[in-house]
């Protein structure tokens, strides 16, 4: 099987893989690809159709689907490749991913990997909410598949589980499908939707929806045969059940990172929040592989995670995390230059010394009694290391 070649691999186009690959264009990295297993790139907001994306990274309000064309638009002016329907499935190396898409089966190397896989909800199975099995039970995201991007009936009235921000999600796109809301329910004392987001709740979930809040209270029951037809709640300080009838319940909130490549890469994960642990570089375990966005942590909001997709990318100039993928990556092409004798080599040599201060690899350059430039061998580059000209060049 062909061996396809990038400089940096990003595995997944959402908000954090997107904002990784423009900010490593910018940074002058030549080729950056883009992997998504959807059929079309910008992660979960393009199938968010209502307003509240971009505050603090585009300093300005979209909508979920404009916020995921901006950064799309972006991507794809800074020519960075974007291949959708494609799958990463697992590693054939440390830094080799094995891929399947409709055109078959590949791998891919890199010399640096960005994992923005993203969190997905946990579905009413994992809850082990008891009942029977009818239909009309959904998470937010299967919601939206459905009225979005299927544009299939729901339902008439629904439950929504949790009253956090992805629920007044939920609670939105229930609405814009005519669907009114019986209750919010929440195991927790009080919603968790906090300011800049209060007033959508206000407005939307208290004053349009009408929608009543439990708060102490449990969805401990399905019932229905063929289709939902109530659940039972029970409140945690008396132990009381209530049914409530509705036809749809969508389960919100309770995240999981989507860590399988992670785990099969043999990363550390950390038990907490069970995504790859990473240091303030946001670098994994694993040499050359990052993490950035909602795969770390479970569900933060879109601009957070873009914010650190473009940290990742950016990589801070602090000592401590200044080695490997980024300087894999930019340090050879800096040395294809040097080869490059049409160029000034002296002055080759000195941008690539300033580039290599900056990210905190290399030691100033040197220069010997006869005015001969020498380079440092940057720390934790080995993979680029294995020219001997890397030592101690001169220029000619
Ligand atoms: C219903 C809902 C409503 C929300 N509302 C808001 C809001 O109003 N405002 C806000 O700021 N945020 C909101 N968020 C949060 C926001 O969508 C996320 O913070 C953001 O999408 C996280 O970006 P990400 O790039 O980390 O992950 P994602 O957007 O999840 O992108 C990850 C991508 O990786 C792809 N992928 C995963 N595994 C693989 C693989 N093996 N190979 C190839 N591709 C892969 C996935 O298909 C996906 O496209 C909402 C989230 C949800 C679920």
């Amino acid at each position: 099987m062909a061996i396809e070649r990038t400089e940096a691999l990003i595995v997944g186009a959402g908000p954090a893989g997107l904002a990784a690959a423009v900010e490593l264009k910018r940074l002058g990295v030549a080729r950056v690809l883009v992997v998504e297993r959807e059929d079309e790139p910008g992660g979960i907001p393009r199938l968010c159709h209502h307003t509240g994306f971009g505050w603090r990274d585009l300093h300005g309000v979209f909508t979920g689907p404009g916020y995921a064309r901006h950064y799309v638009r972006r991507a794809e002016a800074a020519g960075i490749e974007i291949r959708t329907s494609t799958t990463i499935t697992g590693w054939q190396g440390p830094m080799t991913a094995n891929f399947s898409s409709p055109r078959g089966l590949g791998q891919i190397e890199a010399r640096a990997v960005l994992l923005a896989t993203g969190c997905r909800e946990r579905p009413r199975a994992a809850r082990l909410v008891p009942g029977s099995r009818p239909q009309g039970v959904f998470t937010t995201g299967s919601l939206q598949r459905f009225v979005y991007q299927q544009h299939l009936p729901v339902g008439r009235r629904a439950v929504i589980v949790g009253a956090e921000l992805v629920s007044l999600s939920a609670l939105m796109t229930l609405r814009r499908a005519s669907v009114s809301i019986a209750a919010m329910v929440t195991e927790l004392p009080r919603h968790q939707i906090y300011l800049p987001y209060l007033p959508a709740k206000w407005y939307f979930a208290d004053l349009r929806a009408r929608a009543p809040l439990l708060t102490g209270a449990r969805v401990s029951r399905i019932l229905g045969h063929q289709r939902v037809e109530g659940v039972e709640v029970t409140l945690a300080a008396t132990g009381q059940t209530e049914m409530i009838p509705c036809d749809t319940v969508v389960f919100t909130g309770d995240w999981i990172p989507e860590h399988e490549l992670a785990r099969l890469g043999g990363l550390a994960i950390d038990p907490g929040t069970r995504g790859p642990q990473v240091d303030p570089g946001f670098r994994t375990s694993a040499r050359g592989v990052f993490a950035a966005g909602n795969l770390l942590r479970g569900a933060e909001t879109a601009d957070v995670s873009a914010l650190e997709g473009r940290q990742a990318a950016r990589r801070p100039s602090q000592q401590a995390v200044a080695d490997d993928a980024l300087l894999a990556v930019v340090l050879p092409s800096v040395f294809d230059l040097y080869r490059d004798t049409g160029k000034d080599q002296r002055r080759v040599c000195e941008i690539q010394s300033a580039f290599g201060q900056r990210l905190g690899a290399l030691a100033p350059v040197e220069r010997d009694s006869h005015g001969l430039l020498y380079l440092q061998q940057p720390g934790g580059a080995r993979d680029v290391s294995d020219d001997g000209a890397f030592r101690n060049l001169t220029p000619r």
